[in-house]
């Protein structure tokens, strides 16, 4: 029944079924799950309550003989006067002069439009003859093509309900409808497309977004069960006494977060599944440490670890912070870069091969084809976003099956993060050790620049370092940017004899921003200019200043990652938006850096504010395209699918119990049963 062409509807001939397919519609099934993008809002509306130029719908007698004004050849303009409860509003109707005979006084009316406060005017886009009828609060609309309107479609879409009533099976299992009060599927339909009122829309939209994002993690979930029990991977037997004893030489206290993804990461090196975890950390939230133990867990285990970072620079950093936990335990850790002297790297690689080197942390250097792993059971990249798969792909194949963590910065609310990743665990640090210092962050207008210039100096005066971050290196004809040679040459000229500027791009030749870098970090340049290629992981405690140019050309995300370049070290640090943002959007931008500190908080902010389309950017979304679901207002539902989903790949009912044969037929109509890969 469900499955039968369009063409079997009364009123559907070749022409319509054409039309029909363009939109993805063949058979009764694919029309009745064509859902509305939106409903016209016929509820009765109070005139006094409603908001000026808002949709009302009311019912109202007419009062006075229609007037008709004629603008030109097709244009008339008709009004009448009628009374609706105790107001007398005018209600205007344009080029349907027609409806002149009809308007007569005493008729009653209930028409829908725009309303005018101050005029006390309704402009209808809608008019029924007598009251308002029973049930007829929303009418459905439907994106559609060519010169099928929405009423024909409305009258299949009516049909096809009708028909298929009682007769449709229910893909949702009763005991989870029953879970969560979902509505059976053809209330369920019924409600989507021709609601009662507005509880009736509201519950079918309920259950028809859990119905989508439970497939859609039924999806990740089975697709993550295949990939384990194909895929072999080690289990990391750690020695829990040395473990403990490396964690309680620690200077310091491990945030609760950080005890806690520390567990979570534990849990996998110890699983014979292989690790595939994403750990999320805002700037300074100490990834390294949690990065530092279990790299440590899996040499007490006798594997090699390896860390991964996109910089040299970054790389240093972290062997620098590394060699400092590692050295007093007796651990052999080495730092393998592109600069790597010949005569070392051939010393490290042989050591390496070994298994004398236990712990390697390096750049893409790592991954060269002669470098070869005694053991390697462990493997960090941080900055994932930074790597291909490719050469994630190369580095593990150097091992035998190794556990994987990636680690970023970049906050992702936890909605997004598990979408996007849906195939990997998600562990976050969402605690900031305590004690902190918060950047004090404030908006400035470009005008403002000298008080900007003022205060920069004050800090350089105190023996500080500052950053100034221009948008794009060189001046395209349509944008209106600052041009950061142009900024460095400005700089150079008003601190010269003070204070050394120096220059920072995307274009510099590698070795040349190295050497900028190192001068900054050396504290022989006092002032850095840079585009944003400083947003990621740079460590300079001595830098208590930012300033950042045009800051309304960048999101959320990307300012709370430059920001997060100051206030490093123990100094009050300062961050200065310099902006004249044209946009609400961007004012709210700029309000929402000065206000929320935490990276998390502003990922949230910058989903609400530019919906998950844009957070990532076009380049590398990989999210899906919900039909129903919003992924900023249903997350809940999101959590909740998650976690029905998870556990249902893993009982036996859920592959063999007839209840669940709808479920199973959508995961294999996408494809997902028949050996599709992700990664
Ligand atoms: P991230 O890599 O997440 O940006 P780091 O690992 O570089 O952060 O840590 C930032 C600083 O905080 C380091 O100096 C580190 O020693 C310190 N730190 C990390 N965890 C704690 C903690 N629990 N308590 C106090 N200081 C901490
Ligand atoms: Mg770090």
């Amino acid at each position: 029944m469900a499955l039968e062409p369009v063409t079997h509807l009364k009123g559907v001939g070749k022409e319509t079924a054409a039309i029909l397919n363009e939109l993805g519609i063949y058979n009764i099934q694919d029309l009745l799950m064509y859902f509305p993008y939106r409903y016209e809002d016929f509820r009765l509306k109070d005139l006094v309550e409603t908001p000026h130029n808002e949709q009302i719908t009311i019912e109202a007698r007419v009062e006075s003989h229609p007037a008709v004004f004629f603008m030109g050849r097709n244009k008339s303009r008709l009004q009448v006067s009628a009374r609706s409860g105790r107001h007398i509003v005018k209600v205007v109707f344009f080029n349907q002069h027609y409806l002149k005979n009809r308007l007569l006084p005493g008729t009653f009316i209930t028409v829908t439009g725009k309303w005018d406060r101050g005029r006390q005017t309704v402009t209808a886009s809608n008019v029924k003859f007598g009251p308002k009828e029973q049930n007829q609060d929303f009418e459905p609309v439907y994106r559609l093509k060519g010169n099928l309107h929405q009423n024909r479609f409305r009258k299949f879409m009516r049909q096809a309900l009708d028909q298929s009533k009682g007769q449709l099976v229910d893909n949702l299992p009763k005991d989870l409808r029953e879970r969560y009060r979902l509505l059976p599927i053809d209330d369920a339909l019924e409600g989507i497309h021709f609601p009662k009122d507005a509880n009736h829309m509201k519950q079918a939209r309920r259950r028809f977004v859990y119905e989508e994002l439970l497939m859609f993690q039924l999806r990740i979930q089975a697709l993550r069960k295949a990939r384990r029990e194909h895929e072999k991977g080690i289990a990391i037997q750690y020695d829990l006494k040395k473990l403990r004893e490396f964690i309680s030489r620690i200077p310091f206290e491990l945030t609760n977060a950080q005890k806690r993804v520390v567990n979570e990461i534990c849990r996998d090196l110890k699983s014979p599944f292989r690790m595939n975890r994403l750990l999320q950390g805002d700037v300074g939230s100490g990834k390294t440490i949690v990065a530092a133990i279990a790299l440590y867990a899996c040499v007490t285990a006798g594997y090699q670890g390896a860390l991964m970072a996109p910089t040299e620079i970054l790389a240093e950093q972290h062997f620098a912070s590394l060699e400092d936990f590692f050295e007093p335990m007796g651990v052999n850790i080495a730092l393998l870069t592109g600069s790597t002297k010949t005569k070392e790297r051939r010393q490290i690689l042989e050591q390496l091969e070994k298994g004398e080197i236990q712990v390697i942390i390096g750049t893409h250097a790592l991954i060269q084809p002669d470098v070869m792993f005694h053991r390697l059971g462990f493997v960090i990249t941080d900055e994932q976003h930074r790597f291909g798969v490719e050469q994630r792909r190369i580095l593990r194949e150097k091992g035998m099956h190794p556990d994987v963590l990636f680690m970023t910065a970049t906050p992702i609310p936890r909605t997004l993060a598990i979408t996007a990743f849906g195939e990997m665990d998600v562990s976050i640090i969402d605690e900031m050790p305590s004690g902190r210092k918060q950047v004090e962050t404030h908006w400035l207008k470009k005008e403002q620049l000298h008080a900007c210039l003022a205060k920069m100096e004050m800090e350089l005066k105190k023996g500080r370092q500052a950053y100034v971050i221009c948008p794009l290196i060189e001046e395209s004809e349509k944008i209106d940017v600052q041009n950061a040679v142009e900024v460095y040459e400005q700089l150079k000229s008003i601190f010269h004899g003070r204070y050394e500027v120096g220059l920072m791009h995307g274009r510099l030749h590698p070795d040349e921003k190295d050497r900028v870098m190192r001068a900054f970090k050396d504290g022989k340049i006092h002032v850095l200019v840079s585009t944003t290629v400083v947003e990621v992981g740079v460590n300079v405690p001595n830098a208590s200043f930012m300033m950042i140019y045009d800051a309304d050309r960048f999101g959320l995300a990307q300012l709370h990652q430059l920001r997060g370049r100051v206030g490093r070290g123990n100094y009050q640090s300062y961050c200065v938006l310099l902006a004249n943002p044209k946009s609400d959007e961007g004012i709210e931008r700029m309000k929402s850096m000065t206000e929320i500190t935490d990276g998390f908080r502003l990922a949230e902010r910058d989903l609400e504010l530019r919906g998950p389309g844009d957070f990532f950017g076009k380049r590398q979304s990989g999210l899906p395209d919900f039909k129903l679901a919003d992924l900023v207002h249903d997350y809940r539902v999101l959590e909740a699918a998650r976690n029905d989903a998870a556990k249902l790949v893993n009982t036996e009912q859920f592959w063999k119990d007839d209840e669940y044969k709808g479920l199973r037929k959508m995961l294999e109509k996408s494809g997902v049963l028949s050996g599709e890969r992700m990664d």
